[in-house]
């Protein structure tokens, strides 16, 4: 009889044990289930997340190409695993040119408008910025098949009109304009001033994204290494900037633009 109540004893003593431990071990099974569900959901590197605040995001932007040095450019990115934003003129897109333009795209870089001429009289007193946008637009077209929207304006928005910027607003154009300027005209034959240039202008921001002017020319070329390690080094990661970006920049403060 003893026996038996030791037994059943036990037995009452075992069974929240058991529940206990089954529910640790199911708890642990969700925190497993959860964390595979979060690294899953992780947007992909290229995806530029919303605001600069929550990723410390920089785009580097390089303008007035396709030139000689465009692939070498794209291949330099490419090895520094990084991406960047192309402004082109139209009229330079030609011959070789237009392979490098086609594998700049293809390996994710974003590749945006900057007028057929790059000619601020053409452009800004006779009026032809629109005219200028949407040609280089359909020529973009023809070589990557898709609709581009994203422009700079040579020289920035601040030139443009009332009825140029209702115009370019009712085409959904995105005008981005830029933030750190490097002056790589000023450091010609120094990319090393360039980069130091761009580093101590990347101090000044912690609220917004950076938005880095450079061109496309051999200092550009052999600055890459040393300016994406710089750009790491102050905690930002470069994003190519495509025209569905929420993160709007121009010279206007214009959110519609
Ligand atoms: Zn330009």
């Amino acid at each position: 009889m003893k026996k038996k109540l030791i037994v059943i004893a036990s037995i009452l003593l075992l069974i929240p044990c058991l529940v206990v431990g089954a529910s640790f071990f199911l708890k642990s099974a969700d925190v497993a289930k959860v964390d595979k569900k979060t690294s899953k959901q992780e947007p992909p590197r290229q995806q530029a997340p919303k605001q600069a605040s929550e990723h410390k995001i920089a785009y580097l932007t390089i303008d007035d190409g396709p030139t000689k040095y465009m692939s070498a450019i794209v291949a330099a990115l490419k090895k520094e695993n990084v991406k960047a934003t192309f402004f082109l003129v139209g009229n330079n897109i030609t011959g070789d040119r237009k392979q490098a333009v086609k594998e700049a795209a293809q390996a994710g870089n974003s590749i945006g408008m900057h007028s057929m001429t790059h000619d601020a009289k053409k452009l800004y007193k006779n009026g032809q910025f629109i005219p200028e946008m949407e040609q280089e637009s359909t020529l973009l077209n023809s070589l990557l098949g898709k609709q581009i929207k994203l422009i700079r304006a040579p020289y920035g928005s601040t030139y443009l009109s009332a009825m140029q910027i209702k115009n370019a607003q009712e085409k959904k154009y995105r005008l981005l304009d830029w933030n750190i300027d490097s002056e790589d005209w000023r450091h010609k034959g120094k990319p090393q001033e360039i980069v130091t240039s761009i580093k101590e202008q990347l101090d000044k921001f912690h609220k917004i994204s950076p938005v880095i002017l450079v061109h496309e020319t051999e200092d550009t070329l052999k600055a890459i290494p040393s300016l994406v390690k710089a750009i790491r080094e102050k905690g930002f990661e470069l994003m190519p900037y495509f025209e569905d970006n929420d993160f709007h920049l121009n010279f206007r403060k214009d959110p519609d633009l």
